[in-house]
């Protein structure tokens, strides 16, 4: 056994359908691998459309109970859930960096914002409003009440193998929907292990299913296909996002889509320009730059460009990439040696049309799967890594001259997830703040995500928002009920 837990009951390779544990119905599986060292770590249950489709339809019978208990029970289940993963916290990390590859620190934060979810809408399930309106008739009276939504279906990715799960479990048990859940195939053993401590916190059986498969598009199939789902919500990349907008469609499911981004950080003149660095080494380098609120792009004005580029290429400079497990690394690999791969192909192509390569610049002789961090100058916005999401440890540094133009690179993308201003201009923070087309925008500070505040895109960024009171709309719908004969 390769993997070591306190609790090694953590460790599940089934597939989780309607309250048990299960293999799927062809007995196929699919194998779960160490990207810092190529290892096999388990192989696990492939389900398809067969187990999918009776997941979903657990999920409708459990609905009717859940969603009439109180709300304070569920906030009750939620808050038993949060305990158990706060408990198993250093389980689940370790599990975490085995199968996805970030140093160990940072899935130990990960497990702690991931839970930071389900301890909020275990708050939040008791906060659900309604309205009542005056209407233009004096013998009536509007009400407008929020009712979940109805099955949901989620598909998650690597990154983020734990938080990207809670946020969408957390606020649709929260509301009293049911929901149904394909993990990515890259990091299954986070999800599975997430579900046996929900389990264990007194799941009813059907309420949340966990359906690890290698064929994303057949499972992804049926749940946008099957009537029954009433909701899909994806994080994951544009271009699957769209596939999966526009197979809900046949039936008008509603859906969240949080997608690719391609974010900014633009650096003025006068910026605190330690705060800068800071802010652009973490922004880019974390998870060993696969976020899609990572800097992909880093703009910087013209007066400190030449002060900036030296202290941010020291830093760069003192990174020890390495195994997640080895305290000394203090960046992982990347998910695979095709993510590697692909990263290479975006910077070969700057520097086929001129960028210059600073730092790094090639996947490292520590493995197939390890990318050195790069740095980039001479890039223009016409290449690739202006354009398209790295998702890699590849800094690109745009030199701009003033604000009009920082806005305008910053808005010459289709994406619109995250922005980052650096600034000590009071006018100039609102300006830009206001004139960039971000769902989201961190003014002097990179870190922006938590569980209080409304996370989502614009523009092929997506649609809807995840955490915060706005996370909850978006398992809710809204009825109105018109009260009549008020006249005696
Ligand atoms: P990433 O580049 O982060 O892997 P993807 O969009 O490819 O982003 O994957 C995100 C999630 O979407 C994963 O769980 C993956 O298995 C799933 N997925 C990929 N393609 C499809 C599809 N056609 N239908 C449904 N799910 C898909």
């Amino acid at each position: 056994m390769t993997i070591q837990l306190n609790d090694m009951s953590l460790l599940k390779t089934q597939a989780f359908v309607n309250g048990e544990w299960t293999d799927g119905d062809n007995a196929e599986t699919f194998a779960v691998t160490n990207p810092a060292t190529g290892e096999h770590l388990a192989d696990v249950a492939s389900v398809g459309a067969a187990e999918t489709r009776r997941a979903i339809a657990a999920a409708e019978v459990a609905m009717q109970d859940w969603k009439a208990r109180p709300a304070a029970e569920r906030a009750k289940f939620l808050r038993r859930w949060y305990e158990l993963v706060m408990e198993n916290q250093q389980d689940l990390a370790k599990l975490m960096t085995l199968e996805q590859g970030k140093v160990l620190a940072e899935s130990v934060g990960e497990v702690a914002y991931g839970a930071s979810f389900i301890e909020w809408f275990a708050e939040e399930a008791r906060r659900v409003y309604g309205d009542v309106l005056a209407l233009p008739q004096t013998d009536r009276r509007g009400v407008v009440i929020k009712q979940p939504v109805g099955v949901v279906a989620a598909i998650t990715p690597w990154n983020f193998p734990n938080a990207m799960i809670t946020r969408k479990v957390a606020p649709a048990l929260a509301v009293g929907c049911a929901i149904v859940l394909k993990p990515a195939s890259e990091t299954p053993l986070s999800a599975l292990a997430l579900v046996e401590l929900a389990n264990r916190a007194g799941l009813p059986a059907g309420l949340f299913s966990v359906l690890p498969g290698s064929n994303a598009r057949e499972i992804g199939a049926e749940m946008t296909g099957n009537p029954t789902v009433k909701k899909v919500t994806f994080t994951g990349s544009t271009p699957v996002g769209k596939i999966l907008m526009a197979q809900c469609a046949q039936t008008v499911k509603r859906t969240s889509m949080e997608l690719g981004g391609n974010a900014p950080v633009i650096i003025f003149d006068d910026a605190d320009i330690d705060q800068a660095i800071t802010g652009a080494l973490i922004s880019k380098f974390r998870n060993a730059g696969q976020t899609c609120i990572c800097a992909n792009r880093i703009l910087v004005q013209d007066g400190i460009y030449d002060a900036f580029m030296a202290k941010f290429v020291a830093a760069v400079q003192a990174f020890q990439i390495g195994n997640g497990m080895d305290s000394a690394s203090t960046h992982g690999p990347v998910i695979t040696a095709k993510a590697a791969r692909d990263i290479d192909a975006i910077v070969k192509s700057a520097v086929e049309q001129g960028a210059k390569v600073v730092l790094g610049g090639q996947i490292d002789e520590q493995g197939e799967c390890f990318y050195q961090p790069t740095i980039l100058t001479n890039v223009d916005t016409q290449m690739r890594v202006f354009r398209e999401e790295i998702f890699g440890p590849v800094a690109p540094v745009f030199k701009f001259s003033t604000e009009a133009e920082a806005i305008a690179m910053a808005n010459d993308t289709e994406f619109g997830l995250a922005s980052y201003i650096y600034t000590r201009d009071i006018g100039r923070v609102w300006r830009v703040s206001e004139g960039i087309e971000y769902g989201m925008v961190g003014v002097n500070e990179v870190a922006i995500s938590a569980d209080v505040i409304p996370f989502g895109g614009v523009k092929e960024s997506g649609q809807g928002r995840e955490g915060s009171k706005y996370g909850l709309d978006d398992y809710l719908e809204t009825k109105y009920i018109c009260m009549g004969g008020l006249h005696s």
